[in-house]
């Protein structure tokens, strides 16, 4: 379905953006990774599936490290046909002791690096199939998108801010074939959720297992965590003909969090 199609994945050498990364491959598109740690065996997972992987590793809190991975892509493969904004990060901590250091890191990660990279992508998926227009631009937002929770404000800030944000972007092409949608994720067991849960067993003594139980009763109607391959498959949808008038949608995948 998106052979040929290029797309760019912040955050995709683990988790959440590695599921979605190896879901578009498995589509055909193309994949420009970006993120930190071990690239090698991520991309190899890609590469298996038969389509041209590469990797940048801007640091998507940085605009201008973000313009060189734009053009890195453009000069790859073209352009970016698909983005996905993706890379976040997690702090935790009341209002009174956040420090403005992690404030700033979490709304550059997880908010600003989207609308750089948005305002980059757009021009030529706006001048794609003939001038009409064809782009996705697919946002990572969070149940923390729609919903708050103490001690995550930057986060859920950031979140929220990325909602509006894929409101706008959908609004402002809305006569074009460049669509934005976000996908709301509740809890997926990936690194930044298990230090959450390292927390609890530190904090409180108990075992992995009790942790986890824990995480999820709070939050999740289903007590059972969403997987990056079910992600990969909505962001795959958003990507598809069906997707073509679905517009500025912030879609909750999240075990009915945010119905209650
Ligand atoms: P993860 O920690 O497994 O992956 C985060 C990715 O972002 C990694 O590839 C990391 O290298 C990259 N990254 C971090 N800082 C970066 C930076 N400055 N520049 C470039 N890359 C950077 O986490 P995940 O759970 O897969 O999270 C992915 C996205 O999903 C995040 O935006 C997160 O907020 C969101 N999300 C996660 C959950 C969850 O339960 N795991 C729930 C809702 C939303």
């Amino acid at each position: 379905m998106l052979k040929g199609k290029t797309a760019l994945v912040t955050g995709s050498t683990s988790g959440i953006g590695l599921g979605i990364a190896k879901a578009l491959a498995r589509q055909g598109a193309n994949i420009v990774m970006n993120g930190f740690g071990d690239v090698a065996g991520p991309k190899a997972e890609i590469a298996a599936l038969g389509v041209q992987v590469t990797h940048h590793n801007a640091d998507m809190s940085r605009p201008e490290e973000i313009e060189a991975m734009m053009a890195f892509a453009a000069a790859q493969f073209g352009r970016v046909d698909i983005l996905v904004n993706n890379a976040g990060i997690q702090h935790v901590a009341r209002i009174e002791n956040f420090s403005t250091e992690r404030w700033d890191a979490v709304i550059a990660i997880n908010l600003s690096s989207a609308f750089h990279a948005t305002r980059l992508a757009l021009p030529a998926m706006l001048a794609a199939n003939e001038g009409k227009g064809w782009g996705r631009i697919i946002n990572v937002a969070s149940a923390h998108g729609l919903v708050g929770s103490p001690e995550k404000s930057a986060y859920v800030a950031a979140k929220h801010g990325l909602v509006g944000l894929t409101k706008v972007t959908a609004l402002e092409n809305a006569t074009s074939g460049v669509t934005c949608n976000a996908i709301c994720p509740g809890w997926v067991l990936t690194p930044i959720v298990q230090k959450q849960l390292d927390a609890k067993v530190a904090a409180q003594g108990i075992t992995n297992e009790a942790a986890t139980e824990q995480l999820l009763r709070e939050k999740e109607p289903s007590m059972q965590f969403t997987t990056p391959d079910e992600l990969g498959e909505l962001a795959v949808f958003f990507c598809s003909a069906a997707g073509n008038n679905v517009r500025g949608v912030a879609w909750n995948m999240d075990g009915g969090w945010v119905a209650q």
